[in-house]
């Protein structure tokens, strides 16, 4: 399955390919990952330009933020596929130059690259690679201990797309911070894809001043000294897109919340901009229901799990929005190992008060300091410390059946059935922290849905 090497490139770019290949290969039989940084590390030794080298002549969209680039880079390169062909994309989050190279050594030559970009290496790319699509989600707190303060991230966005040959620049116009970079472009398409989570844009990037959003809900937002949210192009109203000449389109998605509905619109829009019609951008994003394991419903502790992914405050909120209306148990994971981020003091963001009422375990190395959160939000609860273990003690305390009497009878299987799961085959959710969810998935027994 592996792409022929291009015979055009010259024969550095065609060794570090080849170095960049041998390396992950050699990882993957050693069991030591999937290999997608240590062949980057090989293949960049051997030609630190490799990354211009390997987009040269590709078509280029770049997707990044904080929450929902995974998710969306996944989106745009399935609504582009269709009529593009096999796109290049680092599809399992690997969303640095390491990772980047990696995607497009073993894609075949000249094919479209979908790449997910972290934050801060986003201004390095928009720079040195000729992107023709850059697609700027949001910006809110992450890692307290490793990423840059969200202002400076703008800012550093803003410099690096002022003046940048990059050709379309697609903006959710919900978010000040993203508006505030996204305007040094030549002409964004501002897209009003909803920002929940606000506590990171209050301030003016303008003039220091305060922001204020309309209590209305239509997401306006403006700041005394004119900095304001911009004219829109394209609206998400529910489950309509409206576009500013006026042309509607349904949005219906296999992928559950908001927040994935933020994300597909902001995808469809990219796609748009590089040629792609909205009716099949959207025919073809509506078909994918699981994003790199994300919301995936798996058999794991004897029982079926839906299994989520909340990195940040910001993420966390989405989540607990999207599993509150439900009646099923939950468990919350936490762990703050170096892929987590090392301090979980953000914690305290979260609005877990959401889970008032609610069968809720708390799980992971960091139960404790979760313990403590959840105690204060006054949410009743245990701490089960191993995740899987978790997950069956939440199914057995709601009515899960006992080993070897089969599928959950009673209230454990009854009243999942809500708007989300609407199969009710979901006996528990859970939303776990980086290496809380990785853990789950490489323990799942089964995969019932993928
Ligand atoms: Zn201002």
């Amino acid at each position: 399955m592996r792409a022929e090497l291009d015979r055009s490139l010259p024969a550095r770019v065609r060794a570090a390919v080849a170095a960049t290949r041998a390396v992950n290969a050699l990882s993957r039989r050693l069991g030591t990952g999937s290999g997608t940084v240590a062949g980057g590390h090989a293949g960049l030794a051997v030609d630190p330009k490799l990354l211009e080298h390997l987009t040269a002549g590709r078509r280029v969209a770049l997707v990044s933020g904080t929450n929902g680039k995974t998710t969306t880079t996944r989106l745009l390169a399935v609504a582009l596929e269709g009529a593009l062909g096999p796109v290049a994309t680092n599809a399992t989050g690997s969303n640095m130059p390491t990772g980047h190279v990696t995607a497009l050594a073993v894609s075949l030559p000249g094919a479209p690259a979908v790449l997910e970009v972290d934050e801060g290496y986003l201004p390095g790319l928009v720079r040195t690679l000729a992107a023709e699509v850059v697609v700027l989600l949001n910006l809110s707190r992450d890692q307290l201990d490793r990423t840059n303060e969200v202002r400076m991230v703008s800012n550093r966005w803003r410099t690096a797309l002022s003046g940048s040959p990059v050709t379309a620049v697609v903006a959710n116009a919900d978010d000040p911070l993203v508006v505030w970079a996204a305007s040094a472009a030549a002409k964004p398409t501002w897209v009003a894809a909803g920002l929940s989570w606000r506590k990171d844009a209050v301030g003016c990037p303008a003039c220091a001043g305060r922001v204020e959003f309309a209590s209305a809900g239509d997401g306006g937002w403006s700041c005394a000294c004119g900095f304001a949210r911009p004219r829109l192009d394209v609206v998400l109203d529910g489950d309509e897109i409206v576009l500013a000449d006026g042309r509607r389109y349904r949005l219906a998605l296999a992928l559950p919340g908001r927040f994935n509905r933020a994300n597909a619109v902001m995808a469809a829009a990219a796609s748009s901009a590089m040629g792609v019609g909205w009716e099949e951008a959207l025919r073809r994003i509506a078909e994918v229901d699981e994003v790199a394991g994300r919301f995936s419903i798996v058999e794991v502790g004897g029982c079926t799990a839906r299994v989520m992914l909340a990195k940040n405050p910001a993420g966390w909120r989405e989540l607990l929005d999207l599993v509150s209306p439900g009646g099923r148990p939950v468990v919350v994971g936490i762990n703050a190992r170096v892929a987590d981020g090392k301090d979980p003091s953000w914690l305290w963001d979260v609005p877990f008060e959401r889970l008032r009422g609610r069968c809720v375990i708390a799980t992971g190395e960091r139960c404790r300091d979760l313990s403590v959160r959840l105690r204060y939000a006054e949410v009743a609860h245990r701490t089960v410390r191993d995740e899987v273990a978790a997950v069956r003690a939440a199914w057995m305390a709601h009515g899960g059946a006992a080993p070897g009497d089969g599928r959950a009878s009673g209230e454990g299987a009854g009243d999942g059935a809500d708007a989300e799961d609407p199969g009710g085959a979901v006996d528990v959710d859970f939303i776990g922290n980086y290496t809380a969810f990785t853990d789950v998935m490489a323990r799942a027994a089964a995969r019932t849905h993928a």
